[in-house]
C-alpha cells in the first residue's frame, strides 16, 4: 500500500491544509494526517481536539486517516510503515526551513519528502493568521472548514 504522512500542528486545520490533504488522497492509497503533540508548545486546541476537527473535516475522503504523535515525524513514519512525507509549500519563505528538514529526515531515516505547491487561493493562509484575525472579529469563514469555524468562535468566546 502506498501511504504518505501529512504532519503538522493543525491548530486549527485550515482550508489550505484540507486542499493539500485532499490532493494527496488522489495520489496515494492512504494519507495519514499526523497531529504533532508538543507539550512545550501552547496551542488553542488540545491534540485530541485538533484530531477530532480534522476527522470531521475530512470524513468525505475514505482513504484519509488522522492520528497524533509526539516526537520525531520519522519515528512516526517507521512505526506506521510510511516512507514519504508530504508538505505544502506556500512561498519561498517556507522553502529554506522545509528543505533543511527534508534533508535531515532523509539523512536520519531515509524518509523522502514531497512538496506540493499550495493552491494560490490559500497561499497566504496559516493557522496563526486565522487565530489572530478571528480573535479580533475578522471574518475567517472562507478560510477554515465549517466545523472549525464553529469551534473557533466558541473557544475564543470562552477566553
Ligand atoms: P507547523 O506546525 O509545521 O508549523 P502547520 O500545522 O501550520 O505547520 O501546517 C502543517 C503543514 O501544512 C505545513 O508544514 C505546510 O506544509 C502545510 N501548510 C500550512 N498551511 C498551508 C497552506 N495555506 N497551503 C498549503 N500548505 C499549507
Amino acid at each position: 500500500m502506498r501511504r504518505v504522512v501529512c504532519p503538522g500542528s493543525f491548530d486549527p486545520v485550515t482550508n489550505g491544509h484540507i486542499d493539500i490533504i485532499s490532493r494527496a488522497a488522489q495520489l496515494y492509497d492512504e494519507v495519514v494526517v499526523a497531529v504533532a503533540q508538543n507539550p512545550s508548545k501552547t496551542t488553542l486546541f488540545t491534540a485530541a481536539e485538533r484530531v477530532e476537527l480534522i476527522r470531521e473535516a475530512t470524513k468525505r475522503y475514505d482513504n484519509v486517516r488522522v492520528d497524533r504523535f509526539e516526537g520525531l515525524t520519522v519515528d512516526f513514519c517507521r512505526d506506521n510503515d510510511i516512507s514519504a512525507i508530504i508538505k505544502g509549500l506556500r512561498a519561498v519563505s517556507d522553502f529554506d526551513y522545509e528543505m533543511q528538514m527534508a534533508q535531515m529526515n532523509y539523512n536520519q531515516a531515509g524518509v523522502e519528502t514531497l512538496f506540493m505547491t499550495t493552491n494560490p487561493l490559500y497561499a497566504f493562509l496559516s493557522s496563526s493568521l486565522v487565530k489572530d484575525f478571528a480573535k479580533f472579529g475578522g471574518d475567517v469563514s472562507g478560510l477554515v472548514p465549517a466545523n472549525v469555524l464553529e469551534r473557533l468562535n466558541s473557544r475564543l468566546a470562552e477566553s
